[in-house]
């Protein structure tokens, strides 16, 4: 089937680790039925994150944005599965939570939007950039034994 091996970047933010939200957008995730390819605890350098919000440079938000993401480790993850760009924006709702639907994790755990507790990649091109930025030591391979449970 097309786009089941789509992939996306998907983030736990220093607020979201430090709230112990780790194992509750996992699970969203695996229950789902995404395929979790990789995972890890990183404290990135400054220039990291430069790089990976670059797009948003220019606004205003920019300096505070940096350094709420250096305040303490994030929870960097890579999810395999059908439209999973689209979908886990969809699972983590609206940027400013205020906005975020009930159901969605940020709809669900936040409030502000400069304290949004995760990311997701917004096309697959920039989930490829991400993916590559966050894991260039590459990913994990295996095959999901559920699949045919999980797809057509
Ligand atoms: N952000 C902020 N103030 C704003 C807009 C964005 O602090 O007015 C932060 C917020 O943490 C957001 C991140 O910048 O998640 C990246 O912004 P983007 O527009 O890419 O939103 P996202 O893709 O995370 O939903
Ligand atoms: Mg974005």
């Amino acid at each position: 089937m097309a786009g089941i091996r789509e992939r996306t970047y998907i983030m736990v933010k220093p607020d979201g680790v430090q709230r112990g939200l780790v194992g509750e957008i996992i699970a969203r995730f695996e229950k789902r039925g995404f395929k979790l390819i990789a995972a890890k605890l990183v404290s990135p350098p400054k220039g990291q994150l430069e790089q990976h919000y670059a797009d948003l440079s220019s606004k205003p938000f920019f300096p505070g944005l940096i350094k709420y993401m250096l305040s303490g480790p994030v929870f960097a993850m890579v999810w395999e599965g059908l439209d999973a760009v689209k979908t886990g924006r969809v699972m983590l709702g609206a940027t400013n939570p205020l906005q975020s639907a009930a159901g969605t994790i940020r709809g669900d755990y936040a409030l502000a939007v400069g304290r949004n507790i995760c990311h997701g990649s917004d096309t697959v091109e920039n989930a490829e950039k991400e993916i590559s930025l966050w894991f260039p030591e590459g990913i994990v391979q295996y095959s999901l034994l559920q699949e045919t449970m999980i797809f057509e």
